[in-house]
């Protein structure tokens, strides 16, 4: 839990400077990013827009470090992590970034609560302390009834809450999703993105992906990508009509 005055002391938690990432395919050279600077202060909810082919995922990729850039700087929370082998940086990811996807992914025959403390498994603590957050984890994303509940057996906005509880259990400072609302119908989405508001409003920092202008505007920044270049840096508050819209 952040207190109150963290925004007052807010620090760049992840800075990209002039960040490139080309794909080879073939004899083709796809520039997925160009020269891309990129900062974001703890606290912030940033939404990345932009069409589909336009860098989202790979910006999120490298951000979350599950991919390396092909050339430029990225400090995560002022550390530099190119120099980090693989090892170290699945540690950084584990204590410091918690991921959203669109599909869940969530293992079938493990509950709700299994799913949610798989995590700390890796983080290597206790049995008895890794259920004790999971729970906590859960009931703070509403699910505090359907612990035992196999993916299956909840609905889709349930199961992304799942998710989101999996992602923020080992208090990440910083939590990334990839249109984690794009696989659920528009009722659905709003209480998710509702979520989304809500943990940052408590503190958390939040970057998320979508090509859907009505998501974006649950942020109070959004960053919009086009062929690899971010054309549009826009801060403006928090939108309390989007909160209160019906969507679709
Ligand atoms: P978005 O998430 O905005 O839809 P992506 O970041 O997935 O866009 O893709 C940006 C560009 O990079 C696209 O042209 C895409 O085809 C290409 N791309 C993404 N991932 C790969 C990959 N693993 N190999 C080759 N090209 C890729
Ligand atoms: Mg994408």
């Amino acid at each position: 839990m952040v207190d109150s005055t963290s925004s007052s002391r807010a620090r760049p938690i992840l800075e990209l400077r002039n960040i490139s990432k080309a794909y080879q395919m073939g004899e083709v050279e796809v520039r997925a990013l160009r020269n891309v600077d990129f900062t974001v202060h703890t606290g912030e909810m940033v939404a990345i827009m932009g069409a589909s082919g336009s860098g989202k995922s790979t910006m999120l990729n490298l951000v979350g470090t599950l991919d390396r850039p092909t050339s430029g700087e990225y400090l995560l929370d002022g550390q530099p992590v190119q120099n980090l082998d693989e090892y170290a940086l699945a540690a950084l990811r584990n204590r410091k970034i918690g991921f959203v996807f669109q599909s869940f992914n969530l293992l079938a025959r493990d509950s709700a609560l299994d799913n949610v403390a798989l995590p700390m498994v890796y983080a290597g603590q206790r049995a008895s302390v890794r259920y004790k957050k999971a729970r906590a984890a859960l009931e703070r994303v509403g699910l505090g009834e359907r612990i035992d509940h196999l993916p299956n057996q909840l609905s889709g906005g349930q199961q992304q809450r799942v998710s989101i509880a999996r992602a923020i259990v080992n208090d990440p400072l910083l939590l990334l999703a990839d249109e984690p609302t794009g696989a659920l119908d528009s009722a659905t989405t709003q209480q998710v993105m509702r979520l989304f508001v809500e943990l940052h409003q408590q503190g958390m920092t939040v970057v998320l992906v979508t090509h859907d202008p009505n998501i974006a505007r649950y942020a109070e920044r959004v960053v919009t990508f086009r062929d690899g270049v971010i054309v549009s840096d826009e801060n403006r508050g928090h939108d309390e009509n989007a909160l209160h819209a019906h969507l679709g």
